[in-house]
């Protein structure tokens, strides 16, 4: 009898399966060329990028992962220690500490128990002298309505860094048209790490802007701040795009369109599962704010007290879900210095106790949402 297999959170192996042909063929391409820091490869990838965004040319900057991408949008701003920084304690670490890495201090605010997402009056609200930067995350795959605020933080001459690591590909309607995320405030952040909605075979990142002297600098920053060889300017990274990484992305990124596609019909699916199943007084699922295209990186539900246990009991059914993220950034060990304490911020404090995330990826069978379900029914009945 064959063992009963696991679904896993995420199975990359489904979509890979599709484009393994062409994958293999631009690995070869690089290869065969041995050119393999920046170049051709990287140059391309970048301009497709460019052109998806809707960016003029040489404002999309590949580097070597998510978090440098926002480390180095936080130096070509001239972060400096005693500045402050306005973002969320409910996201990944490398928020966080590319804020801290500079010496400035991340000032946490409170986030919407709807979205997951920064409260953006609570935000503004925590403006002063010292505020540099409003760096905003998109959670999960849903966009941050960061035009709400944007006047405001722009007469007040703050910077706009979006972490749009788990977002590339969502988007929100603003006055009737598109604005996607990453590309609303002065400098975009995107993770290319593999488990992202468009993910590379390693590490990788890139860094966009409108601002072509911004974009410039960056440029310079990724390869230690080098003008002309060997001739340093300032002090930079050396963070740069592989180029087996761009030919891979490049592959990746024509069907990023159909694979968040396909999340959000998943997430779609779910939704219908739970009124089938009449699992709303136990669980919440995600809520989708109008106009907005949620790219569901992460199906993440509420289950209030008894989380941990349900997904016990989905483990033991073969089912693996996850908690993103189970301590908050201001509890931390790391970030003690800062002076926050437990009770600082409700919301993101009962998230990191409630939030479960589903298995969600493109490949993922409903039949397999189904039965996922049909245990969580079983668990509350
Ligand atoms: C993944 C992620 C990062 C960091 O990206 P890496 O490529 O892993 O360095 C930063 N912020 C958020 C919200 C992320 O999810």
């Amino acid at each position: 009898m064959s063992e009963i297999k696991k679904l896993p959170i995420l199975d990359l192996s489904r979509a890979f399966k599709d484009i393994h042909a062409e994958v293999s063929e631009a690995v070869e391409r690089v290869l065969n060329s041995q050119a393999f820091i920046l170049g051709p490869e990287v140059k391309n990838f970048e301009t497709h990028v460019e052109n998806y965004l809707d960016l003029q040319p040489e404002n999309a900057i590949g580097c070597a992962s998510g978090s440098d991408a926002l480390l180095l949008a936080l130096m070509a701003l001239d972060l400096k220690p005693g500045d402050e920084v306005i973002t969320t304690p409910f996201t990944f670490f490398a928020t966080a500490s590319a804020i801290t890495r500079l010496g400035a201090r991340p000032v946490f605010v409170d986030v919407d128990p709807a979205t997951y997402n920064i409260d953006l009056n609570q935000a503004l609200n925590k403006i002063n002298n010292n505020t540099k930067v409003f760096l905003p995350v998109h959670l999960f795959g849903q966009t941050v309505p960061i035009e709400k605020i944007y006047d405001e933080l722009k007469s007040r001459d703050i910077k706009i860094v979006e972490d749009a690591a788990q977002s590339f590909g969502a988007w929100r309607k603003v006055n009737g048209s598109i604005a996607r995320a990453g590309v609303m405030g002065d400098v975009g952040c995107y993770s290319f790490f593999p488990t992202k909605n468009l993910g590379a075979c390693g590490d990788g990142g890139m860094i966009v802007t409108r601002d072509a002297k911004l974009a410039a600098r960056l440029r310079k920053l990724r390869v230690h701040g080098e003008g002309s060889t060997y001739y340093h300017e300032e002090v930079g990274l050396n963070s740069r795009l592989d180029a087996i990484q761009a030919a891979i992305l490049d592959v990746k990124l024509k069907y990023l369109e159909s694979w968040n596609k396909q999340r959000r019909e998943l997430a779609a699916n779910y939704k219908n599962l739970f009124n089938n199943y009449n699992l709303n007084d136990f669980i919440t699922p995600p809520s989708e704010l109008e106009d907005n295209y949620h790219i569901y990186h992460q199906y993440v539900i509420r289950v209030k007290d008894r989380r941990d246990e349900l997904m016990q009991y989905l483990e033991a059914n073969n089912f693996i879900t996850r908690v993103y993220y189970p301590l908050c950034l201001h509890m931390q060990t790391c970030f003690k210095f800062l002076n926050y304490k437990p009770g600082d911020f409700p919301t993101a404090e009962k998230l990191s106790s409630e939030v479960l995330a589903l298995p969600i990826f493109p490949g993922l069978l409903s039949s397999e949402q189904e039965r996922l379900v049909s245990k969580i029914k079983e668990f509350f009945k």
